[in-house]
């Protein structure tokens, strides 16, 4: 593994930082956007930079998975994320299951790996779900449409 030393610049520190302060998961352009409050002269292109250097020498994660747009993890500690497949939000899994699932992939790993003949290297896991923003927009939206497909035939005129 290689590790390379970080010079941590002010703009380093900045998009350090505002990495740190959301749970979310950013992408370039989002921590752009927050990073240009604190750093006005600051171009999307040094942004995007200072990322892949900061991730090169492992003081932020970098999210590649499927065909997402690429995210920035404040957390470079090993873990699991959970996306959601409507509007693409992605959190960490909880810290308390983390070894529950990597003792159950440990176990699967074996088997996998006589079924097949591979010599295992590594695995991706990523969970898929509804977040709860849009679980609560979706019900929202259930309940107005239902306004009009009443059984009961009573005329609603709610929005
Ligand atoms: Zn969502
Ligand atoms: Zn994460």
């Amino acid at each position: 593994m290689k590790s390379k030393i970080c010079r941590m610049t002010n703009q380093r520190k900045v998009i350090l930082e505002e990495l740190r302060k959301s749970t979310e998961h950013l992408s370039a352009d989002e921590l752009y956007i927050l990073v240009r409050e604190k750093l006005p002269n600051i171009s999307i292109s040094t942004v995007y930079r200072n990322l892949e250097a900061l991730s090169e020498c492992g003081l932020v994660g970098k999210l590649e998975l499927g065909k997402t747009q690429k995210r920035f993890d404040a957390n470079v500690e090993p873990h699991f994320h959970i996306r959601c497949v409507n509007c693409g939000r992605l959190d960490d899994v909880p810290f308390a299951v983390i070894s529950k699932i990597e003792k159950a992939i440990q176990e699967v790993e074996v088997a996998v790996s006589k079924l097949t003949g591979y010599e295992m290297k590594g695995y991706q896991l990523e969970f898929l779900g509804i977040c709860p923003k849009c679980k609560e927009k979706m019900k929202n939206q259930e309940n107005s449409t239902n306004g009009r497909k009443d059984k009961n035939g009573d005329k609603k005129d709610q929005k």
